[in-house]
Formats: C-alpha cells, structure tokens, sequence
C-alpha cells in the first residue's frame, strides 16, 4: 500500500514528507494505522548525527495506533486490538531476555539497528524500488507501519493514544529511571537534570516512589515552571551556583539520587558533585555517541556513589506499560498534563523547531486523523 511519511534523507536535513510504498505484514509482523507519535529527542538525535544510523530513514519512535492486520505467527494480536509500541522488543529466549532486560536483547538490537525489521529486510520502499530504513522497528511518523508483533502491547481503549505514544518511550524512560533503577524510597531528596518529556516524567515517577522533595534543573523557565507545576518543588535555571543552591535545600549534604535526562556531560558531572555520599546517579538521556566524561573517580569511591545507565527506564517495558498504564488509570500519574501541542504530520519540522528551542514545556505529538 502507499502512505505518507516523513523521511530524513541526510545530516542536518528537514524532514520531507513522502509517498512511500508499504509492504504487507510477514510471519511474526503486524500492520498498525498510527494516532500519535510524540516528537522525542532521540529523533533529532538522527538528523545532528549525534546518533549514527543508516539513512534514509522514517523516524518516529514514541508511537501508538490500532492493528489493521496481522501476519502469520503474531501470536494473540488481532485486527483492532489499540496498542503501545514498543522500541526495543525482546526475543523472550536470549540471555538479556532471560535476565528480565528484554530492551537490551542480543538478537534483535542488531537488525534494529542496521534499520530493518527483524528478520533483516525493510518493509518501506520508494516507487523504484530502493529500500527506506526502519527506526527503531517502528518509523510511526507515517500513516501507517509495519513493526513487529513483539514491539506491541494491547492497551485499555480508554488509554487516548497521545497518553498511549508518551508511555511508548518517555515515560517508561523517565518514570521507569527513577522508579527501576534509581529506586526512590519514600522521604528521598531527588535532583532531575533537564525538563523535557523525560524530565517531567522523572519527576512524577519520583512523586509516585515517594520522594520529598524533587529538585529540577533547567535552562528553560518555561520548562522550569512546568516542571513544578506537574509537582518537582522547585525549579532551578541552571548556572554555577546551581550545585551550592541544591546542597542549601538538602541539609547542606546533596541530594540522595540525581538523575540526568539532558545526555549532556556538564550536565552529568553536576549531578555527581551536587549528590551526598552513598547517592545513586542515574544517566538518562542519550549523550552524543562518542561523548565521554571525566570523573573524580578517587571520590568516586571514598563517598561511595553508584552510577547507573539507564536505558528505556532500565526495566522491562511490556512489564512497565502495564504498570504504568495501572498508575494512570487510578490517577496516580497525570499523564494527560505532559501532552503539549498536537501538530500534523506536515507540520513536522516546525514540532522539532520547537523541541530543540524548549520552546513548549510540554511533549510536542503528531496526530493522524482516525479511520
Ligand atoms: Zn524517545
Ligand atoms: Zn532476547
């Protein structure tokens, strides 16, 4: 079939909405008609080159939609069933699957990351015939894709997609780092280094674990301001005094858990000197590729802090959509307050003008009309 989509040809290029030619759904696939995609970092991450990956490509990786069909072996799914898509879907049989880490499964990042779908080939073309590369397995900044049948979850209907899309990636991402693998206990002091999408939803993943007090740094006020509202207790513009500002307001000591969801080294290292020993840091955000960051490593150990990666969350993402849509259904997270602009798909460009100026405090997403 033909759809429309978005297509990031080369570096530092816009985006060009194209028509492409889809092919049907193969053994262990199914075909989604997207709703909603949230625009993520990651993506422009593609289009800076601070992700490498094989171009062209149809991003798009924070997505949701309703099965229209199924291919054969897709298990339970069926045609209607509204689902949340999931970027890193496990193989359910290797080590990393075994071990309850399915995101980082050893058989399938490999095609994902060449940009196919799993068994290796692109189901996206031009009328030529040359192949469009896959992001993710997913490329949901298009009417309609073809992914694979275990990047989808089966949600409630009563989860509206534009919540449905934001739980594909950040919040799983954020509320998954500080719930999974920082591990906030009641009463903890919490620092969140940025304000985006996965910013704000550290903050209410933190708020749900318990945390007094979440402290927000940002250079945005817009985001700042949103922050607190969606309940950190304050919101720092970040500048050289913001480590001595985040030790006045946790007795002088530093915060329990800092986590980091801007990828930025500068960024990082605050989160280290602006911690009391025994704290647990947790990187978030995806720094460029080949960024590095040098470490005090002779404090590393005498205070003994813990620094964690912490990638989709750090937990089991089906395991954690179903709880993170428990969480919203009871109204314990207000997923609903993190949806910012709806934007069209040719409007594109101007969704990520307006992510990477911080512009809107809240998760810019594309929606396709219904039907
Ligand atoms: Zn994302
Ligand atoms: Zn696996």
């Amino acid at each position: 079939m033909k759809i429309r989509a978005a297509v990031l040809n080369g570096l530092d290029e816009a985006f060009r909405i194209e028509t492409l030619q889809l092919a049907p759904p193969g053994p262990g696939e199914v075909l989604v008609r997207v709703e909603a995609c949230g625009v993520c970092a990651s993506d422009w991450n593609l289009v800076t080159g601070a992700t490498k990956h094989a171009l062209p490509l149809v991003p798009g990786h924070e997505g949701a939609g309703v099965i229209e069909a199924v291919g054969p072996e897709a298990g339970r799914l069926k045609a209607g069933d509204p689902v949340i898509l999931n970027w890193a879907p496990g193989c359910g049989g290797c080590f990393q699957c075994l071990d309850a880490r399915p995101a980082l499964c050893e058989v399938n990042t490999r095609p994902i990351w060449k940009g196919t779908l799993l068994d290796g080939s692109c189901r996206l073309s031009r009328d030529g015939g040359e192949a469009v590369h896959h992001w993710c397995g997913l490329s949901c900044f298009a009417e309609r894709a073809v992914v694979p049948a275990a990047s989808c979850f089966v949600r409630p209907a009563d989860v509206p997609p534009e919540v449905a899309a934001l739980i594909g990636c950040a919040v799983t991402t954020g509320a998954g780092a500080a719930l999974e693998t920082a591990e906030v206990r009641p009463g903890e002091s919490v620092l969140v280094y940025g304000a985006g999408g996965v910013g704000l939803s550290v903050v209410l993943g933190a708020r749900v674990a318990g945390a007094a007090q979440v402290i927000v740094v940002e250079r945005s006020e817009a985001r700042a301001e949103a922050a607190v509202q969606l309940g950190a207790s304050v919101g720092l513009i970040d500048d050289d005094d913001t480590v001595a500002e985040v030790r006045a307001r946790t007795g002088g000591r530093g915060a329990d858990v800092a986590i980091d969801a801007t990828g930025a080294p500068g960024a990082q290292a605050r989160c280290l000197d602006a911690t009391r020993p025994g704290a647990r840091i947790v990187f978030v955000g995806f720094p460029r590729q080949e960024a590095t960051l040098a470490l005090g490593t002779a404090r590393l150990t005498r205070e003994a802090k813990q620094i964690r990666g912490a990638y989709y969350g750090g937990g089991n993402p089906p395991r954690e959509f179903a709880r993170l849509v428990q969480l919203y259904r009871s109204g314990a997270l207000p997923l609903d307050r993190l949806v910012g602009r709806r934007w069209a798909l040719d409007e594109i460009n101007e969704a990520f003008a307006e992510l990477v100026a911080a512009s809107s405090p809240l998760r810019g997403i594309v929606t396709f009309p219904g039907g």
